[in-house]
């Protein structure tokens, strides 16, 4: 018997014997049975139990995948990206706590490990970033033995796909010219995507003085209008482009670059200051018409927390494969909504992040655009370590799965490859 069945049949069987000697049951079971044949797949299988959690790490640990496994033929998949170099006994000791329970309880088991470090749960950085890979696979895995899409279990979707921007990693290039800029935008553009991405931060400018201190001299600020206007002036009014500084400017550079920008008008600036000090992106976003961006680098709803209640943002992005999981997520995008703030998730993982983040978006009404990277299209890599149906990205935009759970599957031997040397993988 296929689970499905043996799901099915458990769902009938517990309807029938709930529904004998109810008098109402009489009149409307013929529609209940109808509905019940229609949509077979609304149970839980009471027995299902986490048995397992292995994981694997490729790109010096910074992308870290987990596979939960069950007393059952079914595992769920989940990754984290940034801070989880060196983590893979916090990935055992995680899976030690949930062993045995059901992974149904998807945000009962978010709070026990929250809360299972010092604390109550007042974490941040690696315990986050795993938890964060921990609970994806959760939901995966929950959505696998419901049979839904895991946007069905937060909720529905708002939406059937997924706008994205496309992370041009001109940052790459040394020292890119204007002209590189707008061949980038043009060639995103033809690609079909509504919307760009350029780094501005370069440590080898020549016009920089300091190695250390990050006030920009007139001729990196001459740069930077350069390589944007030219982007802008290759691709039109009607294409958005963000510009990112990746948080390593100061603060009289951060209102200078908002201001000059002004005339380009950019989707938005994205983390002209270090992350740490919202007052400082409060002051940028006062001064300027520019819309000001961040959040990749905040952990869980209570990190965004003070960025909305003082104004300190105009766009949020938390990473969905760092900042908490699925479940955070949509608390953090359901946050910034009763501020009015739009939510464009930052995007740095696998097609499996992709989609698992994509669940995500379409489950809130603030979504506004999610990253998409360049890579997926140019490193091979990308393609062999996850398996999939149909195209990740048609003219801009990620097909939602309608697969039960994310969609999108770990692919061990097409990693095995890639994988860190030094740390076991999935074992
Ligand atoms: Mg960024």
């Amino acid at each position: 018997m296929s689970h499905k069945q043996s799901r099915r049949s458990f769902f009938k069987k517990s309807t029938m014997a709930g529904l004998a000697g109810a008098a109402w049951a009489t009149h409307f079971g013929q529609g209940l049975e109808a509905a019940v044949e229609k949509a077979p797949l609304l149970s839980s299988p009471s027995d299902l139990q986490i048995t397992d959690i292995k994981c694997g790490y490729i790109r010096n640990g910074h992308s870290l995948f987990v596979k939960i496994y069950t007393n059952q033929d079914i595992w769920g998949c989940g990754e984290g990206v940034d801070a989880t170099p060196g983590t893979y006994y916090l990935v055992k000791m995680f899976g030690e706590r949930i062993k045995g329970k059901s992974p149904l309880n998807v945000h009962r088991l978010f709070e026990d490990i929250r809360r299972s470090g010092f604390f109550e749960g007042a974490q941040s950085g690696m315990f986050v970033a795993v938890l964060t890979a921990v609970e994806t696979a959760l939901w995966d895995l929950a959505g696998k033995a419901l049979g839904v899409p895991v946007y069905q279990l937060l909720g529905g979707k708002f939406r059937d796909s997924i706008r994205v921007y496309m992370d041009t990693a001109l940052y790459q290039h040394q020292l890119p010219t204007p002209e590189q800029f707008a061949e980038s935008a043009s060639e995103a553009v033809d690609m079909g995507f509504t919307a760009v991405k350029f780094d501005l931060d370069q440590s080898n400018d020549p016009n920089k003085y300091d190695k250390y201190n990050w006030t920009a001299s007139p001729g990196e600020l001459t740069r930077m209008y350069d390589q944007i206007a030219a982007a802008r002036e290759a691709v039109g009014p009607n294409i958005d482009i963000c510009v990112d500084m990746h948080g390593r400017y100061d603060l009289p550079t951060g209102e200078q670059v908002a201001k000059m920008m002004e005339p380009l008008k950019l989707m938005w600036l994205e983390e002209p200051v270090p992350a740490e000090n919202v007052e400082a992106y409060k002051r940028i976003a006062d001064s300027t018409s520019t819309p000001i961006c961040a959040g990749e680098n905040v952990y869980l709803a209570h990190g965004f927390r003070p960025l909305l209640e003082i104004g300190a943002v105009d766009i949020i992005m938390p990473d969905l494969q760092k900042a908490g999981g699925l479940g955070e997520g949509q608390r953090i995008a359901n946050l910034s909504n009763l501020y009015y703030v739009p939510f464009a998730p930052h995007m740095v993982a696998s097609y499996l992040g992709a989609m698992a983040a994509s669940h995500v978006c379409a489950s809130v009404p603030n979504f506004l655009i999610l990253e998409w990277q360049i890579y997926f299209h140019k490193n091979p890599m990308f393609k062999e370590i996850v398996s999939y149906d149909g195209e990740m990205v048609v003219d801009g935009f990620i097909p939602l799965s309608d697969k039960p759970g994310i969609g999108v599957e770990i692919n061990e031997e097409g990693m095995r490859k890639y994988a860190d040397k030094d740390v076991p993988f999935f074992a």
